[in-house]
């Protein structure tokens, strides 16, 4: 969700007449989009203001949004006086007006909204992808897990009407991306606010009548709510691939309780099942959380035994850790470091043994790859390209001769499963060059070539403002 924020952010700053700074090119403008779900958040960000407090000295103007920004409100500003503006996750739309303020009157400007008065995806935006796209189907959440700052920051859910999302779906499109991924706290909770309890499903089969949209994936579905006309939509409609991240976060149901996780593991696993039984080549992937205040032995044993039983195809695993303002971080029965370390390793290793015994079973199998840019950090010495199967796994390939784009679509045979991803050494056996290849190319045949010197002289008037981060240079 953030990483689509900084996308809407980027785009209303375009239409400001910002440009972004080339690399190593001092900015003007640096922004902070920050996330309090992440460890540390906070001495993160005021690190990174210290780090900048050279720069600003010689003029640069800084804003600082997101949750952090929403839970620290004002306290950014006494810890880092230095900093322009800071705003909420309601006031997106303003931090135009906010720097433009900041400047004019050269005091620090702050605005904070309760509710959500312009829903983001109406915000002009500068996508990262020419093939792939997030959709904000909906912001906030109505639920209260306990150890999740997310409902106090975002608020209550509200949802986009289906007509709005499946506009800018066909406008993605037309402009040459494959695939969408519907983005919400909670997409199974989606149409509540406008009364009608089966609007995922329902926009999940507009999605398939969108000629061009190869793929629709949706995060995050959440198993209180996740219901069988769901299941059937997926499996019926042809462009909605066969992956699924379905958090688990324990599988204790006396931990699922205190995480007031309005589901227990014989659902979870149940909703599996059903989603196996109506699409069998679904690959299911999940979040767990290890060590939550209260977690005995038994409850982790509890949480092996399911991953065990639920042949994840992928698991984000986390180490609990206090988040303040949320009421895990009151319980008193923290669980000491060591222990949820050592319940991780655990945990980590029977993840790693699981997922890589469902890759292996691929070895020989055609796999469906979407060419992406930036998936394989070893591509350029291993001369292989790297994209996601039909299924969401990671496959590295041999390209051969077949140069492929990202955004084309190449049809690979899996020579090799590895814990981690699908490996293909063999020559492709097709690659399709599509519209989103195309639009790929173009927008890397415009993009900016060369980085201007970094110069601390004062940016002339008439200059364009640049964004970005400026470059650390190297020692000597
Ligand atoms: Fe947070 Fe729970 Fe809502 Fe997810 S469902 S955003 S974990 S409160």
């Amino acid at each position: 969700m953030n990483a689509h924020d900084s996308e809407r952010l980027a785009g209303l700053l375009d239409e400001a007449g910002y440009q972004a700074a080339a690399d190593g090119e001092t900015p003007d403008v640096v922004v902070f989009n920050t996330c309090a779900v992440r460890e540390n958040a906070a001495d993160r960000l005021y690190g990174n203001l210290g780090h900048l407090l050279p720069q600003k000295k010689k003029g640069m103007q800084i804003a600082v949004g997101g949750c952090l920004a929403q839970m620290e409100r004002t306290r950014i500003t006494q810890r880092a006086p230095w900093v322009d503006v800071v705003y909420g996750t309601h006031n997106m739309a303003s931090l135009p007006a906010l720097l433009e303020r900041a400047r004019v009157r050269n005091e620090a400007q702050a605005e904070f909204a309760e509710t959500l008065e312009t829903f983001p995806s109406l915000l002009p935006a500068r996508r990262q992808s020419a093939y792939a796209a997030w959709v904000a189907i909906s912001v906030g959440c109505n639920n209260t897990c306990t150890f999740c700052i997310v409902p106090s920051l975002r608020g209550k859910e509200k949802d986009r009407r289906p007509g709005d999302i499946l506009g800018e779906i066909r406008a993605l499109v037309a402009d040459g991306v494959l695939e969408v991924t519907l983005l919400g706290q909670n997409v199974n909770s989606y149409g509540a606010e406008f009364g009608d309890r089966h609007a995922f499903g329902r926009l999940l089969r507009g999605c398939g009548e969108i000629g061009g949209l190869e793929r629709v994936r949706f995060t995050s579905p959440h198993p209180r709510d996740f219901t069988d006309d769901v299941i059937e939509a997926m499996a019926e409609t042809p462009n909605v691939m066969p992956s699924l991240h379905m958090p688990l976060q324990s599988g204790s149901d006396r931990i699922l309780k205190a995480m007031r996780r309005a589901y227990r593991r014989d659902r979870y696993l149940a909703i599996l099942d059903r989603v196996r039984a109506g699409i069998p080549d679904a690959a299911i992937t999940t979040d767990i959380i290890v060590g939550f205040p209260g977690e005995t032995e038994e409850d982790f044993a509890d949480t092996l035994d399911l991953v065990r039983q639920a042949s994840f195809a992928g698991a984000f695993t986390f180490r609990y850790s206090v988040r303040p303002g949320t009421p895990a971080a009151a319980m008193d029965d923290q669980v000491p470091a060591g222990v949820v370390q050592e319940r991780y390793e655990r945990l980590t290793a029977l993840v790693e043994e699981t997922t890589y015994a469902e890759n292996q079973k691929l070895a020989g199998t055609t796999v469906e790859v979407l060419v992406a840019e930036g998936e394989g950090r070893k591509d350029a010495a291993t001369h292989r390209m790297s994209g996601r199967a039909r299924d969401n796994r990671l496959v590295h390939f041999t390209p051969d001769q077949t140069a492929p784009r990202p955004g084309d679509v190449v049809t690979v045979t899996v020579t090799r499963g590895a814990p981690h991803y699908l490996l293909s050494d063999a020559t492709p056996l097709s690659v399709r060059r599509t519209q989103a290849g195309d639009a790929w190319a173009a927008a890397a045949a415009s993009a900016p070539v060369s980085a201007a010197p970094v110069s601390a002289a004062p940016v002339p008037a008439a200059a364009p403002v640049l964004l970005g981060m400026p470059a650390r240079h190297p020692a000597g």
